[in-house]
Parts: structure tokens; C-alpha cells; sequence
């Protein structure tokens, strides 16, 4: 991947910084985006150019807001950076029943953690056909092949992606660009961290306990996947391996939807 330059989006934290990661470690150039404390955020950015010895930037863009996006890549590619890997992996959460979900947090929801990923895609689009090379990831989730209660915004968005990625791959797929999902189980990131927070309060038991609840209730493995197993199949998904994976739904779930 040496040469290359991927733009991960929501790679201040969790998944995004494990993909981020793993891309680093072959060679490719990161343009990192998300929010966070400034001071860390230069750390994490200074740390993995060094550790890699690759070019990193550090992006701030609300994804949740077009002209951002458009701006963004008129941005790279005014300052000579073509995006080649693009992992659309920024989302949020919203946990509660249809008849009470906000109707900002299901707009919020979408407009990330589907809408985004269709703005970065189509402004994309034109630097890979030009120089005839690309790889979209899409991180889905277990969401977006199954349902749990309390989470319409986010299982429809996830339902969403998976059927947009069928799409780009087809109208790639006579061109050496592939557009593939991957739909992981529970990871312990901040993003669910908050879920087993919830949870324990509600219980009335420890974050341990709601911990090993969680898991229980859908991941047979009873282990979290991790940032750094994502991002090692998020690079074979870049890798010329795999030039004839194209619209797969890639499963990393500890056998969630295999019940
Ligand atoms: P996280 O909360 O650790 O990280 C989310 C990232 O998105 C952060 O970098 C955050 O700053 C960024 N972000 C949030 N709002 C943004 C915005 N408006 N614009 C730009 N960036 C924004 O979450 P995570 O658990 O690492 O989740 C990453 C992806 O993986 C999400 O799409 C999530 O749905 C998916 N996923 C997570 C799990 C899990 O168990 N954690 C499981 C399946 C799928």
C-alpha cells in the first residue's frame, strides 16, 4: 500500500483508529478524521506518521453535513492527495423504543452513519476512476443483517449501507475498484462502553456484570472482536487478494448472526 492514501473516517477512537492502524503498518498514507482533544488527537497523528514512517493528517470534518465532505476532498485534492482507500466507519448510537426516539437523534443517526458514507463515496468516485484504482470499505455492523430492539435509526442505517454497497460494487465492477462491507459483533469500544454503562445503571449491577450480560445476550464467542482484528480484515478487503471480493457482507461477530 505503499503510495496509497486512505481516508478513515471516525479514526480519532476506536475501530476507525485500529483500521487507521493496520493500513499505517503497510505503508499507506492516513488522513485521519474525528473529533477529540486537540493535544491528543496531534499525539496520535505525530505517533503514527513516525511509527510508520508514512504521511498523516488529521482531518476535522462533521460528516454529518455535506458541504463539509464536499469541502474535504476538494481540500486533499487541492493539496495533491487523491484519496485510493476510503473506510467509511463514523457512527453513533441511539438506544430507545420507536415511539420515544427523538426525532434529531434518528436524523443524526442516518445522516452519519448512512448519509455520510454516500457523500464520501460520490466525491471519491472520480479521483479513483481517474487513476483507475480504489477500495471502499464500509463499516456496517451485525446490525445490518439483523435487528435488536430499541436501535431503529441504527439497524436501518446499517441495513442501508449494506444495500449501497451492493450498488457501488456493481457499478464499479468492471474496474479495478471494489466496494465491500464488513459487519462486525460487539467491540469494546466508547461507543458501546456507553451501552454497558446504561445497562449496569439500569440493572443496578456492575459494569463487569453488564459487561458479561451483553455478550451473552448475542455473541456466542463471548469475547469482544477488537479494533486491531478489524483492521487486519479491513486490509486483506485493500489488498490485491482481494481485487474479486466485491459487495460482500463481511461478518466479524463471534458468530452473532450465525444463530
Ligand atoms: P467510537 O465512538 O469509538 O468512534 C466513533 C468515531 O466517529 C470517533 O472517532 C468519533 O470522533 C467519530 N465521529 C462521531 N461523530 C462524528 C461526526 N459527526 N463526524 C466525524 N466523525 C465523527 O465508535 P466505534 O465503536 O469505533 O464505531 C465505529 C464504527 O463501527 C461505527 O460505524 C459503528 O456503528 C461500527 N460498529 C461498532 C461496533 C461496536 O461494538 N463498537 C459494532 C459494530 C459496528
Amino acid at each position: 500500500m505503499k503510495g496509497k492514501t486512505a481516508l478513515v473516517t471516525g479514526s480519532t477512537s476506536g475501530i476507525g483508529l485500529g483500521i487507521a492502524r493496520s493500513l499505517a503498518a503497510r505503508g499507506a498514507n492516513i488522513v485521519l478524521n474525528g473529533f477529540g482533544d486537540a493535544a491528543e488527537i496531534e499525539k496520535l497523528r505525530a505517533g503514527l506518521a513516525a511509527e510508520h514512517s508514512v504521511t498523516v493528517v488529521y482531518e476535522n470534518v462533521d460528516l454529518t453535513r455535506p458541504p463539509e465532505i464536499e469541502a474535504l476532498f476538494a481540500r486533499l485534492a487541492q493539496a495533491g492527495i487523491g484519496v485510493d482507500i476510503l473506510v467509511n466507519n463514523a457512527g453513533i448510537q441511539h438506544v430507545a423504543p420507536i415511539e420515544s426516539f427523538p426525532t434529531d437523534r434518528w436524523d443524526a443517526v442516518i445522516a452519519l452513519n448512512l448519509s455520510a458514507a454516500f457523500h464520501a463515496i460520490r466525491c471519491a468516485m472520480p479521483g479513483m476512476k481517474a487513476r483507475g484504482w480504489g477500495r471502499i470499505v464500509n463499516i456496517a455492523s451485525a446490525h445490518g443483517l439483523v435487528a435488536s430492539a430499541e436501535k431503529v435509526a441504527y439497524v436501518a442505517a446499517k441495513h442501508g449501507i449494506l444495500g449501497m454497497t451492493k450498488v457501488v460494487a456493481l457499478e464499479t465492477a468492471r474496474t479495478s475498484i471494489t466496494c465491500n462491507a464488513i459487519c462486525p459483533g460487539w467491540v469494546l469500544t466508547p461507543l458501546v462502553q456507553k451501552q454497558i454503562d446504561a445497562r449496569a445503571q439500569q440493572a443496578g449491577i456492575t459494569a463487569e456484570a453488564a459487561k458479561i450480560a451483553l455478550l451473552s445476550e448475542k455473541q456466542p464467542s463471548l469475547e469482544f472482536v477488537t479494533p486491531e482484528q478489524l483492521g487486519e480484515l479491513t486490509a486483506f478487503l485493500c489488498s490485491e487478494a482481494a481485487a474479486q471480493v466485491r459487495g460482500a457482507a463481511y461478518t466479524m461477530d463471534g458468530g452473532w448472526t450465525a444463530q
